[in-house]
């Protein structure tokens, strides 16, 4: 437009731009998700600060998303009276910022084969999916902070976009307005059977209004005119035969087609924590966990919890488990995790990244309203208040319940036995070596239990029933998906076992063939083995479980049944002196490169073993330390 100046995109902006215009197995129709969820983002703004300053709503009052559609011009619009943007905000969040988001955005797609760019809202670049079905894209907005109001152009494919006053002048009260000019084969957005189901897919849980403009072809008498006024004399009912069929004849009105405008609001519902959870599916809470997870976390949650907390303090809360590591602990980038729930005081969303989880929860999302929070302070303020303790220990605990109630599940039943399975006599013949199902919990617990062990080492106040949620490889599990439990291995202990038996290493395998483990093969003692990194720190900060020490193989001070003990101690005193010359030989060859050279009392298959003393760091502490270069 007249007046406007252009902008170069920033580079980063423009390669994701490359990708978006050309990918080919994208499912285009999210494009409205993004930009009803923008809509969704600068409505909840302005509420939350008219909140306090009710006087921002000036003119504008009502907060809503409308979308229309013009089949003859092909464009779709989609309308809110959001907080808005002023010029300057225009150029900043539609193009020149390379937002960190860009670029591990491009980093995901080129880790996955297909240009599949359906995760793009979680990047923080989801306006750019309108490439997806424009050839050109048109925002105007009208901020309350600029007198003026602005358009944004920007052509599909130009490294170039245009910002300038909206030749049109203030059309906008206050907010944005989003015009696509559809590309050639983007017809089926013109379609309001097709928008509909868009829409209501996408906005079902959006807490603001969100209407269509329907387009409708009426058909209404045409006008009368003045001919039909000269017909008065007629209206005599008690003419002849003749006049009366006359009569009828004209009252049949000529008819003609008119074009009707309507908006119809699409979503009705939107607080589905509200709602009694009995009158939920589950696949309306999957929907709003793709809402809430932003598509990270995987497609559907595992599991969830509902329920109102009654007391003090009241709120409603949904919390979700993803099924699958969210994208930034995949990556292992603890310190990129959004770490947050939906906030909302009285169904005025806050914050939808609200820090009500501590870090080895992150991955938990969900939605929180509250009736008992104030609305008219900043949210940092808010996050300092005792009522947000409050509600945050509360959260935690039920967060734990949770993922308690996923680990004790009943193990699903095992498929009927298929028809290849079954021989002439009915019999099943299910060979031996048919993998076995898994306990669902096994399949999440193998994603997930890094994020336990860290929170059995950061949250004290929890850490008895952490504990319970770890699953451990032993000397005594089975294949690649049998665990056990702490419980489990304690309930299983020999009488005269008071420790519980951990082997820290780098691999099963290794810590398989070790000679450590002659000992405990010998006596039929279970050990644990800790693999994970982790592990080290899990032991160093856990140390026991319900009253039974972690008791580290490798290193001195492990003690067998006081039989077993005497029987060595004996034995022991007797080699000692008989082998003197040799520890005294191997002390001097060591010098101080050991402390001490002596009689081992568990030495099985190997004559000698390196062990660490039982206050210093194990060889494998010392072998992650390296690692990490500490
Ligand atoms: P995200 O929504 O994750 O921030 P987007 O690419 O979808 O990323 O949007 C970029 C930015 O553009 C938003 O953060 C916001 O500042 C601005 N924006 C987009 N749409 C609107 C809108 N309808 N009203 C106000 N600002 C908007
Ligand atoms: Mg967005």
């Amino acid at each position: 437009p007249e007046g406007s100046s252009s902008f170069a995109y920033e580079a980063e902006v423009s390669k994701m731009l490359d990708i978006v215009i050309n990918s080919l197995y994208t499912n285009k129709d999210i494009f409205l998700r993004e930009l009803i969820s923008n809509a969704s983002d600068a409505l909840d703004k302005i509420r939350f600060l008219s909140v306090t300053k009710p006087e921002l709503l000036g003119e504008t009052k009502e907060l809503e998303i409308k979308v229309d559609y013009d089949p003859d011009n092909k464009t779709l619009t989609v309308r809110d009276t959001g907080i808005g943007m002023t010029m300057d905000e225009m150029v900043k969040n539609l193009g020149t910022v390379a937002r960190s988001g860009t670029t591990n955005f491009i980093k995901a797609l080129s880790e996955s084969e297909k240009n599949n760019v359906n995760m793009i809202g979680m990047f923080g670049v989801g306006f750019y999916s309108t490439f997806l079905v424009a050839d050109r894209v048109t925002v105007a907005s009208k901020s309350n902070e600029d007198d003026t109001q602005h358009v944004w152009e920007s052509v599909n494919g130009e490294s170039n976009f245009h910002v300038g006053p909206d030749p049109r002048g203030n059309t906008l009260g206050r907010g944005t307005e989003i015009t696509l000019h559809l590309k050639e084969d983007a017809d089926q957005y013109l379609s309001p059977y097709k928008l509909k189901e868009l829409i209501r897919h996408y906005s079902e849980f959006v807490t603001h209004p969100v209407s269509l403009r329907q387009i409708k072809t009426v058909k209404v008498p045409k006008e009368e005119d003045e001919f039909n006024e000269d017909d008065e004399p007629k209206k005599d009912e008690g003419d002849d035969f003749e006049v009366t069929e006359e009569k009828v004849k004209e009252k049949e009105p000529e008819m003609e087609e008119v074009t009707t405008y309507e908006y119809e609001q699409i979503n009705t519902d939107p607080a589905i924590w509200a709602r009694d959870k009995d009158v939920i599916t589950d696949e309306e809470y999957q929907e709003f966990w793709q809402v809430v997870s932003k598509g990270d976390g995987g497609q559907k949650a595992e599991d969830w919890t509902h329920f109102t907390a009654e007391g003090n303090i009241n709120f409603k809360s949904i919390l979700y488990v993803p099924s699958e590591l969210p994208y930034a602990l995949q990556q292992g980038q603890l310190d990129q995790m959004v770490n947050g729930l939906r906030l909302y005081v009285r169904k005025v969303l806050i914050s939808d990244e609200f820090d009500l989880m501590p870090r080895y929860l992150s991955f938990v999302k969900g939605v929180v309203d509250s009736d008992d929070l104030p609305l008219n302070v900043n949210r940092e303020t808010l996050q300092e208040s005792k009522i947000v303790k409050i509600i945050k220990k509360k959260l935690v605990r039920k967060a734990i319940e949770l993922i308690r109630k996923m680990a004790t599940a009943p193990m699903p039943e095992e498929d009927e036995p298929t028809e290849a399975e079954i021989d002439a006599e009915g019999n099943s013949i299910i060979p031996e070596d048919k993998p076995k199902k898994i306990h669902p919990y096994i399949s999440w617990y193998k994603k997930f239990g890094l994020s336990l062990k860290m929170g059995c080492i950061d949250d004290s106040a929890n850490r008895d029933k952490l504990q319970k949620l770890l699953r451990f490889k032993t000397s005594k599990t089975d294949g690649e998906n049998d665990y056990v439990s702490l419980q489990e291995y304690v309930d299983r202990m020999k009488d005269w076992q008071k420790e519980i038996y951990v082997f820290p290493g780098e691999s099963m395998k290794a810590l398989k063939e070790s000679s450590f483990m002659d000992a405990f093969i010998e006596r039929d003692v279970e050990v644990i083995y800790f693999t994970d990194a982790i592990d080290e720190y899990y032991l160093g900060n856990v140390r026991e479980f319900s009253g039974h020490k972690f008791r580290d193989i490798t290193k001195e001070g492990v003690k067998f049944s006081d039989e077993d003990e005497n029987v060595a101690k004996r034995r022991a005193k007797v080699y000692a002196e008989k082998f003197k010359p040799l520890t005294k030989y191997l002390k001097k060859l060591y010098g101080s490169d050991v402390s001490r050279v002596s009689i081992s009392k568990r030495l099985g298959r190997a004559p000698a073993i390196v062990s660490a003393s039982e206050w210093g760091n194990s060889a494998n502490m010392d072998r992650i330390m390296r690692a990490q270069a500490w």
